[in-house]
């Protein structure tokens, strides 16, 4: 997505950004480092730090798991799953 302002968001969730158009082209955005490595994070189901703190599906659901691993989950929910209402 483009905000107002030319920045390139891979996403409404995410809180960094890839580029912006006053800088560069889309192609350049889109074969630049910042979204070769987000495509590379995401496919091997690591959070890049573009979307570090995301509400989206993909970064809790990978929080809580990293949670579950160690043992820190905070098991909030009644049945301990994690899952919350996002
Ligand atoms: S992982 Fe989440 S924040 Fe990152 S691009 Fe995908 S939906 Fe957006």
């Amino acid at each position: 997505m483009v905000t107002a302002d030319g920045a390139v968001k891979p996403c409404c969730y995410a809180l960094g950004q890839l580029g912006n158009l006053h800088d560069a082209t889309p192609e350049e955005i889109w074969n630049g480092r910042a979204a070769i490595e987000l495509r590379s994070f995401i496919k091997t189901d690591k959070i890049h730090p573009i979307c570090a703190g995301a509400p989206c599906k993909f970064v809790q659901n990978m929080q809580s798991m990293a949670l579950t691993a160690t043992g820190a989950h905070d098991a909030t929910e009644p049945d301990g799953s994690g899952d919350g209402p996002i």
